[in-house]
């Protein structure tokens, strides 16, 4: 008898109906004979409208309220899901992030889980009943409720398939994979059948919304492969595991945009040791992501640094680079808004080469300028104009021949 974890969406339990056909799905895998444990998520909207209600209160509402607030979502789903199968004569069971054992550190609203006991949930399968685990929560050592971050019940999934050492973590949503690219931008885009933690990392990295990034990462520390499904269609998915050969015969798996970056220079920076440590650790020290960073060639002793940042925290970075420019003497600082990043993801890159040279060249066919670059082994990325964005998509799939049956049949 294998044992599933199962992971259902927001929209997938969006409603009663929505509750029904999902109940249909998880009384069919548990007549299949599997052992079935079953994560949700909060109704989609609802941790939306809880949060809107909690910054109508105050700005900055206190963040131990506002994560017991934002766990009741998954409370919600999970009572009325066991009470749909139990109405069906099914064995069912819910139980909170404190009833699994999901303890976490006291990080609330981006809580990191440090041990998941699941002594409940062992008892009911040895039970036979279905547990029905609220996603996204835990609690800290002091028992006050904790939220894992947004998107957090796919880290309540794979962590339980991992503390359970389950044979699958399907995460059951509205899209019935992940694609080459996004399919509402680039229409041929195609449905991948096998994905490296490390792609669908980068992927998840640039905006692919499919997964949690945490719950990626977790996936990938303990080796637990995840399938991402559709709960609305049949078929299959895309698997998301362990690289292995094969993965590498294709130079590129996906292209992705994200055009919520903004680019900052700190212009006529004196060019001596301690400066650039200087400008990123004050925006580090404020937990503030930095993406690219490029220095100029100074002429004299000024240079020119730019670098990239998340568009929403544009206000606080400015805030704190202003301050560090004017105490080094900097000329000035300069902000550019409309910006997008374009990536070129894949294993493949390790063993093919020219493929960012490829990629600059068709983006220049198309009039596209580049204003930076970075690559990694397994990512090349292109800052452009954000009017752009779609454009170079598009190309780049072409280019990279992404909608050609042979890439997705890794
Ligand atoms: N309900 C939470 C959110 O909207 C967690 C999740 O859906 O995974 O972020
Ligand atoms: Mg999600």
């Amino acid at each position: 008898m294998s044992l599933y974890v199962q992971k259902f969406g927001g929209t997938s339990v969006g409603s009663v109906e929505r509750i029904h056909a999902v109940a249909d799905l998880i009384e069919r895998t548990a007549k299949e004979g599997h052992q079935l444990v079953v994560v949700l998520s909060a109704m989609s909207g609802e941790t939306d409208r809880l949060m809107r209600m909690a910054r109508e209160i105050c700005s900055i509402p206190d963040e131990r309220e506002l994560d017991l607030l934002l766990s009741s979502g998954e409370r919600v789903t999970i009572s009325l899901m066991a009470m749909t199968l139990r109405a069906r004569g099914i064995h069912a069971r819910s139980f909170t992030g404190r009833q699994v054992g999901i303890v976490t550190n006291n990080s609330h609203t981006k809580a990191r889980i440090s041990r998941v006991a699941a002594d409940r949930v062992k008892a009911a399968l040895s039970d036979g009943a279905i547990p029905i685990v609220a996603g996204f929560q835990g609690i800290n050592e002091l028992s006050d409720v904790t939220t894992l971050g947004r998107g957090g019940s796919d880290l309540t999934a794979v962590a339980l398939a991992a503390a359970l050492k389950a044979d699958r973590c399907v995460i059951y949503t509205d899209v019935d994979g992940v694609y080459t690219a996004d399919p509402n931008v680039v229409p041929n885009a195609r449905r991948l059948r096998t994905l490296s933690y490390e792609e669908m990392l980068e992927l998840a990295s640039l905006g692919a919304k499919v997964l949690q990034t945490r719950s990626v990462e977790f996936a990938a520390k303990h080796q637990v492969p995840i399938e991402v499904k559709s709960s609305f269609t049949e078929g299959q998915g895309t698997l998301v595991t362990r690289e292995h050969a094969d993965m590498e015969q294709v130079s590129v798996s996906g292209v992705a945009g994200d055009s919520n970056q903004a680019k900052v220079t700190v212009v006529g920076v004196p060019d001596s040791p301690g400066i650039a440590g200087e400008l990123f650790g004050s925006v580090a020290a404020a937990g503030i992501n930095v993406d690219m960073i490029i220095q100029n060639v100074s002429q004299e002793t000024l240079t020119d640094i730019s670098f990239t940042i998340p568009r929403a925290e544009l206000p606080q970075t400015l805030d704190l680079v202003k301050k560090v420019a004017s105490a080094i003497n900097a000329r000035d600082v300069a902000v550019k808004e409309d910006i997008a990043k374009v990536s070129l993801v894949g294993v493949g890159m390790r063993s093919h080469s020219g493929i960012a040279s490829r990629m600059f060249q068709a983006l220049s066919r198309e009039g596209i300028n580049i204003i930076m670059i970075s690559t990694s082994e397994i990512k090349v990325s292109c800052v452009i104009e954000e009017k752009y964005l779609e454009l170079a998509l598009r190309t780049l799939h072409h280019e990279f021949e992404l909608d050609k049956d042979s890439t997705t049949l890794k």
